[in-house]
This record gives C-alpha cells, sequence and structure tokens, in this order.
C-alpha cells in the first residue's frame, strides 16, 4: 500500500474507528487559493484561483443500514458522530458534519440545482462510515468548507453510482449545500477550483457564464508564497452575508438607469463611474467600486499574465489588497501587515490578502533567489508586530478530486 502520510491518517482511523478497513476506499479533494478576483464570484466577475496540494482526505464504507458515521482526525474531541438518511438536519453539536450531511442534503435535489430535470432526486440507498483527515489550515481562507463538500460530492457519485455528475456539477451542489444548508452564501469560486482544479494550472473562470480557461503559471524564477497569519477568520459567514446583501442593494439602484445589467460583473470602469452617483449609500458605493475594479482587475491580470508580464500581475494584486483593504473592508491588521511589509521588499513583486478576508493567508509573488530572505523578513517583523508566529507556504498546485489507489 503507497498512501501518503496524510491518507494513512485517514485510513488508521477507519480502522480504529469502525473496527477493520475491507472494502475501504479512499479518495481527496484540494483546497484552493485565489490568486486574484476577490469577492468578484457572487457579483458575476472574474477570479483566477488554483487548487492546491493541501486538502481532505477520507476513508469510506457504504453500510447495509441508513445509519451515516462520522469521524475527523481534525475533530477528535467530536469523536463518531452518528447521522441518519432520514435525519438530514443541520446538527449543533457535531457541527462539523453538517459540511457532509449537507452534501447528501443537496444531492437529493441534484436535478433542482443543476437545471437538469432528468437528473432528479439522487437519494443513498444506504448510510456510510467515514474517516476523515485534512492538512489545509484550518479558517485559514484556503476553503477547507469547499474542499469537504466537493470530496464528499466525488464520494457519493462513485460509491453509490451516480455517474451523471460531471465535477462541475459537484461544485454547483457543494456551493448549494454551503448555501442552503449551512448558511454561507458564498459564490461558485470555492467549490469550482476544488472540483476543476488542474495540476500546474490556474482557472480563469467568469461566474456570469460560467465560461472558463485553464492558464498554466509557468513563473519563471518566481515563486507563489502563501502566508498565514495563524488569526482563524472571524464573523465571516456575517460580514460575508452582508457583502452580498450590500452589492445586492447597489445593483438594483444601478439597475435603475441600467436595466440591462444583471451583475456588477457586467460593468466596466467607464459604464460604472457614469453612473455611480445613483448609488447613494456611501458604504454601498465602495463595496460596488470594489467588485467593479476587481472584475477588471482580474481580466488585466490575466492579460498580464499571459504577456509573461508578471510584474505587472503583481502591481494588479496590490491594488487588490488596497481595495480589499480600504473598500470592501474585508482585509484585517494581520493580513495588512504580511502585504504592506511584503511591499517593500524588492524581491516581492505583488502581495495581497486571499479568500473571504477577516483574517487567513495572503498570496505573494516572489522571486525564486529571495525567498528565504523573505520568509526570514516578514516572519520576524510579523512576530515582532503582531505577537505569534506566521506559517510560509510554497504553493503547489493540485489537480481536483481522485480516488487514492489503495
Ligand atoms: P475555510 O476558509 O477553510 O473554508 P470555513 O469556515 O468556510 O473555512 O470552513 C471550515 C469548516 O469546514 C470547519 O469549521 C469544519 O466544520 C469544516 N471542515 C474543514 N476541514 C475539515 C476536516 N478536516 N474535518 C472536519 N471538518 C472540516
Ligand atoms: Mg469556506
Amino acid at each position: 500500500m503507497a498512501l501518503t502520510a496524510q491518507a494513512q491518517k485517514a485510513y488508521d482511523g477507519f480502522r480504529e474507528a469502525y473496527g477493520d478497513t475491507e472494502n475501504v476506499r479512499v479518495f481527496f479533494a484540494p483546497g484552493r487559493v485565489n490568486l486574484i478576483g476577490e469577492h468578484t464570484d457572487y457579483n458575476g466577475g472574474h477570479v483566477f484561483p488554483c487548487a492546491i496540494s493541501f486538502g481532505i482526505y477520507a476513508a469510506v464504507r457504504k453500510r447495509t443500514d441508513r445509519k451515516l458515521r462520522f469521524l475527523s482526525a481534525n475533530y477528535p474531541q467530536v469523536g463518531v458522530a452518528e447521522g441518519s438518511l432520514d435525519e438530514l438536519v443541520p446538527s449543533s453539536d457535531a457541527k462539523w458534519t453538517n459540511y457532509p450531511k449537507g452534501v447528501i442534503w443537496a444531492f437529493e435535489r441534484a436535478g433542482e440545482i443543476l437545471h437538469r430535470p432528468e437528473v432528479g432526486s439522487l437519494k443513498l440507498d444506504t448510510g456510510f462510515d467515514i474517516s476523515i483527515y485534512g492538512d489545509i489550515p484550518s479558517g485559514a481562507g484556503l476553503s477547507s468548507s469547499a474542499a469537504m463538500e466537493v470530496l464528499i460530492g466525488s464520494i457519493l457519485r462513485e460509491l453509490y453510482g451516480f455517474s451523471m455528475l460531471s465535477n462541475e456539477d459537484l461544485a454547483f451542489i457543494g456551493q448549494y449545500s454551503e448555501n442552503e444548508f449551512n448558511g454561507m452564501k458564498c459564490g461558485i469560486m470555492d467549490q469550482f477550483a476544488s472540483a476543476m482544479g488542474k495540476e500546474g494550472n490556474a482557472i480563469f473562470l467568469d461566474t456570469n457564464t460560467m465560461v472558463f480557461e485553464y492558464a498554466p503559471l509557468d513563473m519563471k524564477g518566481m515563486k507563489l508564497m502563501i502566508t498565514n497569519t495563524k488569526k482563524e477568520h472571524q464573523l465571516v459567514d456575517s460580514e460575508y452575508n452582508l457583502r452580498r446583501q450590500q452589492c445586492a442593494e447597489a445593483m438594483a439602484q444601478l439597475q435603475r438607469v441600467c436595466p440591462d445589467k444583471k451583475a456588477l460583473g457586467e460593468f466596466t470602469i467607464e459604464e460604472f463611474e457614469a453612473v455611480k452617483s445613483v448609488i447613494t449609500d456611501p458604504v454601498v458605493l465602495r463595496r460596488a467600486k470594489h467588485a467593479v475594479y476587481e472584475n477588471q482587475r482580474t481580466i488585466e491580470a490575466v492579460a498580464a499574465l499571459k504577456a509573461d508580464d508578471l510584474v505587472r500581475f503583481g502591481q494588479l494584486m496590490n491594488e487588490s489588497h488596497v481595495s480589499l483593504r480600504d473598500d470592501y473592508e474585508t482585509s484585517c491588521t494581520e493580513a495588512d501587515i504580511l502585504a504592506e511589509e511584503a511591499w517593500k521588499l524588492p524581491g516581492v513583486l505583488g502581495s495581497r490578502i486571499t479568500g473571504g478576508g477577516f483574517g487567513g493567508c495572503t498570496v505573494s509573488i516572489v522571486r525564486e533567489e529571495t525567498v528565504p530572505e523573505f520568509i526570514e523578513k516578514i516572519g520576524a517583523i510579523y512576530l515582532e508586530k503582531v505577537g505569534h508566529e506566521a506559517a510560509f507556504y510554497e504553493l503547489e498546485i493540485s489537480g481536483g478530486p481522485k480516488e487514492l489507489q489503495l
């Protein structure tokens, strides 16, 4: 057997919790990092994420009755949590199990979610036992929740024969479950990036049309670094949902003068500047400005990457951070310190907060030969100013969900 240490942990957890590993299958789904295009996915804009080698692993086996048993090595205090296919409702104690349960619940609504009536309601005939281990830093904006949803979606597809579902379908079902079962009104980016990941490539996705293309990330002497503030994002659900509401409010006011537009991502900067005065609340105006400008920055950044202009790509990352800090107000002191200190280093082309915000990670483009200096200098300043250490990871781009061979 040649499982990685992480997959082995999920597998060993299965044996310890459920007694044996006969007929157990092992699956993986990746987290993601977003390079640019933040808070644009629920505004019909563009995003540019990639799947990362950090992810979630599961060892799983079908049962013969309708019981569900969940175990996660990341939540040892919860132990084995039991559920039933006849009781798919969010629970207030074993909270993490609301993610897998939500996906099972959403599968029953798959036809409706995917607007494909022929898919119908995908019901499991029997329950399963599952053991999970994830190495995505927790609450770090690297989308462990989407990884979990895509992981469970791909497991259900493989174990229960739902072969009519594509990876893209799994992304939509996962997003629906997070929106409706877990109350987090996230856009499609996270689940799409996890489900559609391709090694060596970032994904340039237009969330308005769902047209996407893979963009090879050939960094030419540069490294993409992820730096973790180790400040777990807080209030993220309520603040996130509030941003969504504010963008919807801006859009409703803009539609009075631009009835043909359906999303902030459809505005060019010129179009937006010409009509923005119809937005009455100054805070709502700043939120809308971020959504419009960030979308245009993302389009320009991908064009710069294609033209081998990483300097411009980096400048746009910096502008993205400033916009998230000042206009969208989803950054935090810790991420501001990481980004702003990184900008001072000559070996850094760009640095910005990534993910939903209020904590989590920054992503930076760093000249390869200056990576040790980057880690040392940023690490020391961060420790001094914040009082705890940051963590540094070199980005490794992963493929999408997969079954691991035992
Ligand atoms: P993120 O930015 O990582 O997606 P979220 O708050 O959206 O942060 O999702 C984190 C939640 O996902 C956790 O609180 C937990 O409920 C669930 N989760 C993530 N990884 C795991 C895991 N390995 N085991 C069990 N639950 C997990
Ligand atoms: Mg999440």
